[in-house]
């Protein structure tokens, strides 16, 4: 077996990782865009000759998860290659583009809607694969297991073929509600040849490693202290969502949110909803000008609103501030605190409410001691390969026995190629 990092080893997010088997069966998992940075949206795969290179002799490409830094060439890849990700990940993924077709045909972008009908219609043709459930792609056996991350429906692969195990741990957390399964899944996933890890957290502020508990926790406080609160964080990061539901519930108020929010709780409540009763989000409320009996409810009570940077909410937050007391309002903003700087429009929306603003956050990635528990745990035989980490992260600092360190392998050298 080889595995090469195309991309990954120097840079957070863009990940690409082939596997090779000796019988030739090539596999890629994770075919990623660079996560877009201020100024740059680069990205040297975009170029169609580049891409079916990188492509050639490929029989399936294996998403760990539905962020734009895994999947995102997905709908620029050929129809006779196989593409294969979770159910709940790959309906989450659909919810978006939809929104997104919306938006572009009511602003009457054509061009950018026939892209997205195309997008839609290759997500269609996907394969699902579930949960320690193993399938084959030629010689290779691919093993998903669900992990904790702040997509939903992440999993790590273990990757199977002549007499070799390579477990690649996707971008994965032990701090999420779910957290406390990574363990145990390592434990029965075994010893492993080589592992493939990411290491965002290394070159990121260790504080941001709090819980998703205690962050259910600290803003349960704020809702004690705070009458209305207005929510800025992802659609589709549903640990902070079914945190903030069950919060809301506990103090009885409202839980408000749009149709395109509705509807991925709605999806999180199909898949989740059955293995825990904490995913059941089903009195998500959505927003309009016409539901009197909502803001009769909503004036009175207070109440928790999700909300996005789109000309709807910014038309329901001015006809709400009519009706409410900015002193009693605050707004919790729930995501990375960069898109702020990124982003003018987003600061302007978030200044446009004229509360009170409070930052409550907690990352989506492995914090270094978590990634030192999965190398301890799976112990691997031969290679310990860092992926989707900054070019001056070095795994070396983490603390591992000696024996676990001189596995690790060199950027370079994961990009050349290692066989297993
Ligand atoms: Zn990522
Ligand atoms: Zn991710």
């Amino acid at each position: 077996m080889k595995i090469t990092i195309h991309r990954g080893t120097n840079q957070i997010g863009g990940c690409i990782t082939e596997i090779c088997s000796e019988g030739g069966t090539k596999i890629l998992i994770d075919l990623g865009r660079n996560l877009p940075s201020e100024n740059n949206d680069y990205d040297e795969y975009d170029n169609p000759a580049t891409l079916s290179a990188l492509l050639e002799g490929v029989e399936a490409v294996i998403y760990t998860h539905n962020h734009g830094d895994h999947v995102g060439f997905f709908a620029n890849i050929p129809e006779h290659i196989p593409q294969y990700m979770g159910a709940m990940g790959r309906e989450v993924m659909q919810n978006t583009l939809e929104e997104q077709l919306n938006t572009a045909q009511r602003a009457g972008r054509t061009q950018r809607a026939e892209e997205l009908m195309g997008a839609i219609a290759r997500l269609g043709e996907f394969r699902t694969y579930a949960t320690a459930r193993t399938f084959h792609i030629g010689d290779i056996a691919i093993t998903p297991y669900f992990v904790s991350h702040s997509a939903a429906d992440a999993h790590m692969l273990l990757v199977e073929c002549d007499r070799k195990r390579v477990l690649h741990t996707g971008d994965f957390r032990d701090h999420g509600f779910t957290g406390k399964g990574l363990t145990p899944t390592l434990v029965r996933i075994g010893q492993v040849d080589a592992l493939i890890i990411e290491g965002t957290m290394l070159s990121r502020d260790g504080s941001a490693s709090k819980s998703e508990y205690q962050i259910q926790q600290e803003m349960l406080e704020l809702m004690g202290r705070y009458k209305n609160i207005f929510v800025v964080c992802s659609s589709t990061n549903f640990d902070r969502l079914a945190g903030l539901y069950q919060d809301t519930l506990k103090i009885g108020r409202p839980f408000v949110c749009d149709k395109y929010q509705k509807r991925q709780l709605d999806t999180l409540r199909k898949y989740s909803g059955k293995h825990s009763w904490y995913y059941n989000v089903r009195n998500a409320l959505p927003m309009s000008l016409n539901a009197k009996s909502l803001h009769k409810n909503m004036f009175e009570q207070g109440f928790t609103m999700v909300v996005r940077n789109n000309a709807n909410f910014r038309k329901w937050i001015g006809f709400i501030k009519e009706h409410i007391d900015l002193a009693e309002t605050l707004c919790i903003y729930s995501q990375y605190l960069g898109y702020l700087e990124e982003q003018p429009s987003l600061r302007e929306f978030v200044d446009s409410f004229g509360c009170k603003v409070e930052y409550i956050h907690t990352s989506g990635h492995a914090s270094p001691e978590a990634i030192e528990e999965v190398c301890r745990t799976l112990n691997p035989r031969s290679a310990i390969i860092p992926i989707h980490k900054d070019a001056t992260s070095d795994f070396h600092t983490l603390n591992l026995p000696d024996e676990l360190k001189a596995k690790i392998i060199a950027a370079d050298t994961a990009q050349l190629g290692i066989p297993i």
